[in-house]
């Protein structure tokens, strides 16, 4: 009879953790899991980089990082909210002016396209939201198995524990995840408060206020948009007037989306529903890992609605290896599949092995390529030869939405919200411009 290498049968390491044992099968039709080896061994579990992808030291990407001028961002102060775009496009009213203006060129659009059947099929498809919102801790008194059993702490090592988050996550509809460590220095980028300009989760009723509401009242108060501070608890929870992480020992999971390529369309009519396709399936992936980690005896601490997290996803993205920094800060280079992709964050106590930043050569391209500086209509994308420490500064305004201590090209970032909002979505011809931006699902233009 064949030994295997770990007491864990799959129908005990399956039975653990609650799922059904095609779970650990999908992606390599042929394979079938006999214990945690074997699951760990698979494609499931890895990440595979390209062979001319290096890997970095922990915390050291290709953009140079000074942690000590990096502090905690008040996410209400981000270009999302009405609050802060308005500081740098010239008021309250300049702000609604684009918003109109935006509105007009949609209607405009929508009166003069050709879309075919399928792509308006697809767009009214993509509409949809998910029976069940994003909630910081998901769904805490949701039924499962573990009512009916006792309950358990999986012990595995922190490479087990990557390996079985990552089958898992791919299981449940991410791409991949990447991993770090999130100790005091990384804490430095969580926000102090999400951007809170999406409505709150159902459970709080019919609530509707959002940091938009409070624009000309600042700020908002902390029961509508809760802070996110840490406290002496060994579980995280959520107050009526906070989201309280535990000071203790914690790791940030990137989350990885399917990217899709009309990520790279100028249109105000397509291009957006490449976002609500990935947030909604993002959706389902969050409360399934929040799920899946309750399950196991471990918490996942989440985006607290659609679309607001505890970090910047582009931060974990590039300190957890599963992409790389550019000269555009709307993107960051994903070798695999060399892509655009949507990136989501969740913080765990369960242990996991940090994958690492990574060297894949597209940074050191940007410094002579130009392309999406110069295709830029907004003018937001920095054409200097040479990454800088200092963000730019505005007409002597100071730069409240860019946080220092990184060595970065960094963007005018308001000039292409403005211009995104006159025009209703982000034209987004500086990805289409990138010579790494490929496509990885062609839906035909024939359609
Ligand atoms: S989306 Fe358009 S305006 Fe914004 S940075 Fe890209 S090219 Fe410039
Ligand atoms: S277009 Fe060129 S400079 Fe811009 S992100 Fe792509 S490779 Fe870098």
């Amino acid at each position: 009879m064949t030994k295997y290498h770990v007491t864990h049968t799959e129908k005990a390491f399956t039975t653990h953790f609650d799922l059904p044992s095609h779970v650990f099968q999908q992606s390599i039709a042929s394979d079938t899991f006999h214990d945690l080896d074997e699951v760990l061994a698979s494609q499931l579990a890895k990440n595979q980089r390209p062979w001319w992808v290096s890997p970095l030291e922990i915390n050291h990407p290709t953009c140079e990082i000074n942690w000590e001028n990096i502090h905690r961002f008040d996410g209400r102060e981000s270009l999302h909210t009405i609050h802060s775009l308005a500081k740098y496009i010239g008021g309250i009213q300049a702000v609604y002016d684009s918003i109109n203006s935006g509105h007009r060129a949609l209607l405009s659009e929508i009166r003069h396209s050709r879309l075919t059947l399928f792509r308006q099929a697809l767009i009214e498809g993509s509409r949809i939201k998910p029976y069940f919102a994003k909630t910081f801790l998901g769904r805490e008194h949701a039924e499962t198995s573990s009512a009916y059993r006792e309950p358990i702490t999986w012990q595995g090592t922190p490479e087990e524990n990557l390996g079985i988050l990552t089958a898992a996550a791919r299981y449940f509809g991410a791409y991949t995840i990447g991993t770090m460590e999130l100790n005091s220095l990384e804490r430095k980028l969580l926000f102090t408060y999400p951007r809170g300009n999406n409505n709150p989760p159902a459970k709080y009723g019919k609530t509707k206020a959002t940091t938009n509401d409070f624009t000309h009242d600042w700020p908002p108060p902390n029961d509508i948009i809760k802070p996110i501070v840490f406290e002496d608890v060994t579980r995280a929870y959520e107050s009526a007037n906070r989201y309280v992480i535990p000071k203790k020992k914690l790791w940030i999971v990137s989350i990885m989306m399917p990217p899709i390529r009309s990520t790279h369309e100028n249109s105000s009519i397509w291009g957006p529903r490449y976002y609500d396709n990935s947030y909604r399936t993002h959706t389902a992936v969050q409360t399934c890992l929040q799920d899946f980690l309750r399950a196991i005896g471990y918490q996942g601490m989440g985006y607290m609605d659609d679309t607001q997290g505890l970090l910047p996803a582009a931060a974990a993205a590039i300190l957890s290896g599963l992409a790389e920094v550019t000269r555009n800060n709307n993107y960051c280079f994903c070798p695999k599949p060399q892509n655009n992709s949507s990136y989501f964050s969740m913080i765990t106590d369960l242990p996991l092995a940090p994958t690492g930043p990574i060297d894949s050569g597209v940074f050191r391209y940007c410094h002579t390529c130009f392309k999406c500086a110069t295709v830029c209509p907004s003018g937001a994308i920095s054409n200097h030869s040479e990454a800088s420490w200092e963000p730019p500064t505005f007409e002597g305004m100071s730069n409240e939405y860019t946080v220092p201590g990184k060595k970065l090209f960094f963007n005018k970032t308001h000039l292409c919200k403005k211009h995104s909002l006159e025009q209703s979505s982000e034209c987004n011809l500086c990805l289409a411009t990138c010579p790494f931006c490929s496509s990885l699902l062609n839906i035909p233009r024939s359609f």
